[in-house]
């Protein structure tokens, strides 16, 4: 019923192929391509060669429409890195195929991530007839679906939204980072923004702090962050006044990043090295334990939801929903981190919905402007159940 090519074998690439696996009966083709086809090699492995893989540079479009002209894939999913993003959707629009993310395109050279160049193609995939799904992982991604939920079901009206996300998970290594280190680190070190009153104020990096009692693992500190969410949240929804996105992160993990940031290893500039151009952040990347490793290791819990407040029948009301989620469970089920299986397993479930015919649409999407319903009536079984709470 459906063939795919999923673009990026790393930790999110490994879930999102295995848990297509497991749906047999609607994924019948599944090609794993990346730009080092060991990696690729490896989770074929994993699979008993239930997937075909290929090589790809995915910065070229070129390359990529040479791939999907030979796959002839249904949906691209591009689970690489932000920075391809425009070059892997210009092949789907150039060969007529449709398309699904987890991240929101961001330069190489610049650490600032907007959907605005993204958003631009809208009116080349509605001519074309083509769907593309921008942001669908875990945070972006399921928190979307859980907004359009909450406005579908519990609310008339939404002012405050407070995205939450814990990861209490605990992989020994003095320093490592759960998804890929360089776009995770580029995402922490931002300044951080928020809406209150409908207006963007920014704050020093993981400068505003408070305590918060997550469901399943207790008070934990968590920091503000700039978060892709933000953005199409108030583009779709402009009615709500507040959001913001708060992370927890340990003492240990802030002191060693401030010290790395001090010295410049987070830089994203060019320096010399031995007369060689290198950049700061790439070469700290290599150094540090690559996150699809960290699974069989990883013990703890995460839990990442969204805590809303607004008004339903004239009333006051707050209402919050989140999923909480297993490291070692995630591990016996495809060998990986929480992280990584939180991200996967609704693009997953995304590229099912466009296969099923259950999302069907012309153009761009952020995953709050599709229907929540059939979504959240089928992630529990995939491995992502959800737990909500009027208060
Ligand atoms: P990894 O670094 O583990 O994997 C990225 C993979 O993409 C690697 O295999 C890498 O290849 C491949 N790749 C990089 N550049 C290219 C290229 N030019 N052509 C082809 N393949 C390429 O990252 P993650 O799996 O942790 O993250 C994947 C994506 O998921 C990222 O965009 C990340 O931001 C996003 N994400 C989203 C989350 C969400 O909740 N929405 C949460 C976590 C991650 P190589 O092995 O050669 O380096």
């Amino acid at each position: 019923m459906g063939n795919v090519l999923i673009i990026g074998a790393g930790g999110v690439g490994n879930v999102v192929v295995k848990k297509c696996c497991q749906v047999p009966e609607v994924f019948t083709s599944i090609t794993l391509a990346s730009r080092t086809l060991s990696k690729c090699e490896q989770i074929q492995k994993d699979t008993n060669n239930k997937i075909k893989i290929a090589q790809v540079d995915a910065d070229d479009s070129k390359q990529v429409i040479a791939l999907i002209q030979k796959v002839k894939p249904d949906i691209v999913i591009n689970t690489a890195l932000p920075y391809q993003n425009l070059a892997i959707m210009e092949g789907c629009l150039q060969t007529g195929v449709h398309y699904i993310d987890t991240a929101c395109y961001e330069p190489y050279d610049e650490a600032k991530y907007s959907y605005e160049k993204q958003w631009a193609y809208h009116d080349k995939f509605k001519a074309k007839g083509l769907m593309a799904i921008l942001g669908l992982g875990f945070d972006p991604g399921m928190t979307n679906i859980y907004l359009a939920h909450a406005f579908k079901n519990h609310f008339d009206q939404i002012h405050t939204v407070d995205i939450l996300d814990a990861n209490a998970g605990d992989h020994g290594h003095p320093f490592a980072t759960n998804f890929n280190p360089e776009i995770n680190i580029r995402e922490i070190t931002q300044k951080g923004k928020y809406l209150e009153n409908g207006q963007w104020k920014e704050t020093d990096p993981l400068s505003v702090h408070k305590s918060f009692d997550f469901p399943g693992i207790g008070p934990k500190e968590v920091y503000l962050l700039y978060h892709e969410e933000l953005e199409p949240f108030h583009r779709h929804h402009p009615e709500i006044k507040n959001i913001r996105f708060w992370m927890t992160f340990s003492q240990n993990y802030l002191n060693h990043l401030k010290v790395l940031e001090n010295v410049g290893m987070t830089s994203i500039k060019p320096v010399k090295h031995n007369g060689v151009d290198i950049i700061p952040i790439q070469f700290l990347k290599s150094l540090l334990p690559d996150p699809g490793s960290l699974g069989v290791r990883t013990k703890g819990k995460t839990c990442i939801g969204l805590w809303i407040e607004g008004v339903k029948n004239n009333k006051p009301k707050k209402y919050h929903v989140y999923n909480i989620c297993d490291h070692e469970d995630c591990f016996k089920d495809v060998g990986s981190q929480a992280i990584s299986y939180t991200t996967g397993v609704p693009t997953m479930v995304g590229a099912l919905m466009m296969l099923q015919g259950k999302w069907k649409g012309v153009g761009c999407f952020n995953p709050e402007q599709l229907d929540p319903t059939p979504f959240m009536e089928v992630i529990g079984r995939y491995g992502l159940p959800w737990t909500e709470v009027t208060e």
